[in-house]
């Protein structure tokens, strides 16, 4: 070993144990701080679904690729991560000897091809990020998805990734230079280039090798001291948060679909029984998020995804999806020290912790723990109100989220606290939650106008109760009380009608499903209207039901399952597919002047209905027109998460936007399959002045003009 080599390793050997030592602590405190969550016994069944999903989801990069170039590019580059780690481990033989290299595998020529090609697809993945990154940074692009990001991070990331392959490149040139060099040419043809250019220089490995290892140990320093670099330790973190994701069966937006039941220390609340003194209800505190939750925010790489398909972001409201998960790790990070010491509220607001044990809290992390979780910035409030009540629940940002963070449990989470306790949200949505106490339904009517729709019917619609029946064709409230939902109803009635399908309804019995209200926030009133509701369908002996309302089509079939009822749930667009299919409905005469389709965002993102409705218009007129935001990336209509019931008082309106995107294919029919994204593209077609030239109406009314029918 030479004087080089000898200064090379003293220098290596002790940037590596500054980096490490800071590595290990970064992680005990991170892992602190996840531990301080409430606990969630839900997210360890099912291991080897959890393991397959995890494996699929990181290897195959299955939600990366949805951007696929972008996707590409980082697959790449994350398995130029994990050779990396190879390199960075042959360095320290590099060190101390210029000639060395890895024991064993390091002489394989396999590992020579394998790593140089790596190494070249990697730089290139890295410099087409940089490019994006750059492409779409803020102040460049219109509302940029880097916007809020912390760029720095980014850039830092990206310059250690393009550093070290630059660096492997050196090492094995001079090794071409020196003659010493053992893997073939046929093999590595980069570095046999770079070797042709390079001088020989017998301790050029070794100097080249000690830069690899300072930068890579710099990037080691650098993240343990920023635990909150969520850009640099998604790497690891990316792994378990995918393996505890809520359900581990779904390929995507694992946190859609039903909204978690309101637990209190693990455990799933009765209203009958609870107590706001004892249990927990919603989330008041940050600490109050389950460690799930924590782990979450800690996960979150900064990438904008969410916020780039955001509806509330799209119209310039304060709500980023992203933004909202970087307020709420910056405030568990930085609350941590006073809360690890003992501190923190009890469910009554008393302090937990003895002033000797809040001695030693730095004057930072106190004031932290003051801060409200909702409130203005005046109140210095982690959370503003308008963010919170700015969501839709349209579940975009789940969906796009490639480390399946679960935005929508933690917004509603917090809006339970918010309603059930402070009974603090927009006011204009307490008639709607009165209406839903007192009349069963938001818009107050009287329950004996229910059957009101039937009026008029050239056929009897059958009530349960007066003949045995398939399907309950579930109304639903704007079905029922709603008059463009009402046309919808009965277009649905009159094709069940025509195709011989055995269905009734509840007429009367029925109540609104309780959808509003579980978003909004308010699930005491939820879960009144669901066990009313499911007692109902269980003396109805329901097995199958029908819904045209997608919020109804989702609580009652994936929320009721929390209250003990399993039915199968269809949408009308899933039955009149089938039914078309079987020959039993044929339309005659496609609906001409174009027709576009707009996903309401329960039946397709949260459920994935997609296909559906589709098939149902393909056959019932000359073809479809998509909008540019269609499918999992549909736009919502404005009117999800209880909005349809507040005042849109900031930015553009949501409807407008996504009004203006179906105008601009032209079709003179915008088809939808939900009551609410009716009204809501209705209104925007009239206040575009489009009343008389497009008309807005559901897939079954599409579907029964087809067949020669007025309606
Ligand atoms: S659910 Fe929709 S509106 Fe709410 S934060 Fe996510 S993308 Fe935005
Ligand atoms: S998509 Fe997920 S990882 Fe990316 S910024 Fe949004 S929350 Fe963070």
């Amino acid at each position: 070993m030479g004087a080089a080599q000898i200064i090379a390793t003293v220098l290596a050997a002790a940037v590596t144990v500054v980096a490490v030592v800071l590595a290990v602590r970064a992680v005990v405190q991170m892992t602190a701080v996840i531990r301080l969550g409430r606990p969630d016994p839900t997210r360890f069944s099912g291991k080897g679904a959890r393991t397959t999903t995890m494996l699929t989801e990181t290897l195959g990069h299955t939600r990366m690729l949805k951007w696929s170039t972008i996707g590409a590019a980082h697959w790449f580059v994350m398995v130029s991560f994990i050779i990396l780690f190879l390199l960075v481990l042959e360095a320290y033989f590099e060190v101390v000897d210029p000639e060395g290299g890895l024991p064993i595998v390091g002489h394989w020529a396999v590992y020579g091809l394998v790593t140089e090609w790596i190494g070249v697809l990697g730089l290139a993945g890295i410099l087409y990020l940089i490019y994006r990154r750059q492409r779409e940074k803020p102040g460049r692009a219109q509302r940029s998805r880097f916007t809020g990001s912390t760029m720095w991070q980014g850039y830092f990331v990206e310059a250690v990734i393009v550093g070290v392959l630059i660096c492997g490149f050196l090492i094995r040139g001079f090794k071409v230079a020196n003659d010493t060099f053992e893997f073939p040419g046929w093999a590595t043809p980069v570095s046999h280039g770079v070797g042709a250019l390079l001088p020989a220089a017998a301790d050029g490995p070794t100097w080249v090798a000690l830069v690899k290892l300072f930068i890579s140990m710099g990037w080691l320093i650098t993240i343990g001291l920023n635990v909150t670099m969520g850009v640099a330790w998604h790497r690891f973190l990316a792994f378990p948060n995918i393996f505890f994701k809520r359900d581990p069966g779904k390929p995507a937006g694992s946190g859609l679909g039903p909204l978690k039941p309101m637990m209190s220390e693990g455990k799933q609340l009765d209203f009958e029984e609870a107590d706001p003194e004892t249990d927990q209800f919603g989330v008041a505190q940050v600490e109050q998020f389950t460690w799930k939750g924590l782990l979450d925010f800690s996960t979150c790489t900064e990438c904008g995804r969410c916020q780039s398909q955001c509806p509330a972001w799209n119209t310039a409201k304060p709500l980023s999806p992203k933004l909202l998960v970087l307020s709420l790790r910056d405030n568990a990070y930085a609350k941590a020290p006073y809360l690890l010491a003992g501190g923190g509220k009890d469910l009554t607001g008393e302090e937990k912790a003895t002033s000797e044990q809040l001695a030693g809290v730095d004057v930072l992390a106190l004031a932290e723990a003051e801060r409200p979780l909702i409130g203005t910035a005046e109140q210095q409030g982690v959370i503003d109100p308008d963010v919170l009540w700015s969501c839709t629940t349209c579940g975009a940002c789940v969906e796009q989220c490639p480390v399946d963070i679960e935005h929508v449990d933690h917004i509603v989470d917090m809006r339970r606290y918010q309603v059930l306790i402070e009974s603090s949200f927009p006011s204009e949505a307490g008639v709607m939650l009165r209406n839903l106490e007192n009349k069963g339904n938001p818009w107050g009517a009287p329950q004996n106008t229910r059957e009101d729709w039937t009026k008029g019917l050239d056929f009897e619609v059958p009530r349960v109760g007066e003949k045995d029946f398939e399907y309950l064709f579930w109304v639903g409230c704007a079905g029922a009380f709603e008059d463009r939902a009402k046309k919808t109803t009965r277009a649905v009635a009159t094709l069940l009608h025509s195709a011989g399908v055995d269905y009734a309804i509840l007429g009367e019995g029925e109540t609104c499903s309780g959808d509003p209200a579980r978003r909004i926030g308010n699930e005491f009133v939820f879960q009144m209207l669901a066990q009313q509701n499911v007692e109902t369908l269980r003396e109805a002996n329901v097995k199958k039901i029908v819904a045209t309302c997608p919020h109804c089509f989702n609580t009652l079939g994936n929320e009721y399952e929390q209250l003990g009822l399993k039915v199968e749930v269809v949408h009308h667009t899933q039955l009149l597919a089938h039914l078309v299919a079987e020959g039993r409905l044929t339309p005659v005469q496609p609906v001409d002047g174009g027709v576009t389709y707009h996903d309401p965002c329960y039946l397709g993102r949260h459920n994935r209905v997609f296909e559906a409705p589709r098939e149902v218009l393909g056959a019932g007129t000359a073809g479809l027109t998509e909008m540019p935001r269609n499918s999992e990336r549909s736009f919502c209509c404005g009117a999800g998460g209880a909005r349809m019931w507040m005042e849109e008082r900031i930015g553009k309106r949501i409807n407008i936007e996504r009004t203006e995107e179906a105008l601009a294919t032209g079709a003179k029919t915008i088809a939808v399959g939900c009551p609410f994204c009716s009204t809501m593209i209705g209104d925007g077609v009239t206040a575009k002045g489009e009343q008389d030239n497009v008309e807005v109406v559901d897939v079954a009314t599409v579907l029964l003009r087809s067949m020669k029918q007025e309606v």
